[in-house]
């Protein structure tokens, strides 16, 4: 359980990947900085994320679905998150009105600072916006007095939808970008933890370069590969919720 003064983030994945190469930095940096961070990972994306695993002789649905639940938990240990599964299928996500409930449940526990989902869009894969929009609603109904009265309800907690893979087919626009150098280290050991999706290695490594460059281009932190004043990683977001400011500065 949080304490009132720990601060707390709430990130909902389709699959096991996604929050790794997604927000895999993000994840680690806050818990560095004290937070409770929590994923929740709906699938094990057995059927239709876990192309590495299929490859091994007499593989089975439940054979994969073991393999990914081992690599997951040890991957959210190393990035220092709890992990919950919902364990539903994935291509396409399964979900239902009790998943939903349980959601809700996490998100009053959690009462988290912020929220990190999928883009409400991707033609690649509908297993992602399904995702989002679960998270969203959620949060939403978390909000309402009426659901469970008597209970803790949620604040607003702005929402960061994470990069999707091929941005521009999802209408994804960013407008944050998180430096992540300080935990680059730990979000790359993070890929390897995953060999189940071993050809994203070097393309979510390529991300992140992409994004600390123009995150230094953006902060005038723009400086030479790797010296301590430079930014060289980063990881893209695009926020739901206009930010609410005192000053603009
Ligand atoms: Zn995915």
């Amino acid at each position: 359980m949080s304490t009132q003064s720990q601060k707390s983030a709430l990130v909902v994945s389709a699959h096991p990947g996604d929050f790794v190469w997604r927000t895999g930095g993000a994840i680690a940096l806050h818990v560095k900085r004290g937070y409770r961070v929590k994923v929740v990972c709906l699938s094990y994306g057995a059927r239709g994320e876990s192309q590495g695993a299929w490859k091994q002789p007499g593989a089975t649905l439940e054979a994969v679905k073991r393999q990914r639940h081992e690599e997951t938990v040890r991957v959210a240990e190393l990035l220092g998150a709890e992990i919950e599964f919902f364990d539903t299928e994935d291509y396409p996500l399964d979900l239902n009105r009790a998943m939903l409930d349980r959601l809700v449940d996490i998100y009053r526990d959690v009462q988290p600072d912020f929220v990190l989902t999928h883009p409400s869009a991707d033609p690649y894969n509908y297993d992602h916006p399904d995702a989002g929009r679960f998270a969203q609603q959620a949060r939403i109904i978390a909000q309402a007095a009426g659901h469970n009265p008597g209970a803790k309800t949620l604040g607003a907690p702005p929402v960061f939808l994470f990069e999707p893979h091929q941005p521009e087919q999802c209408d994804f626009k960013p407008n944050v970008i998180l430096n992540i150098d300080e935990v680059w280290d730990i979000k790359r050991q993070a890929f390897e933890f995953l060999p189940a999706q071993r050809h994203l290695w070097d393309y979510y490594t390529r991300v992140a370069l992409q994004r600390g460059a123009q995150g230094g281009r953006n902060s005038g932190r723009s400086a030479t590969y790797g010296t301590a004043q430079g930014m060289t990683y980063g990881e893209a977001y695009q926020r739901v919720f206009p930010m609410v400011l005192e000053e603009l500065a």
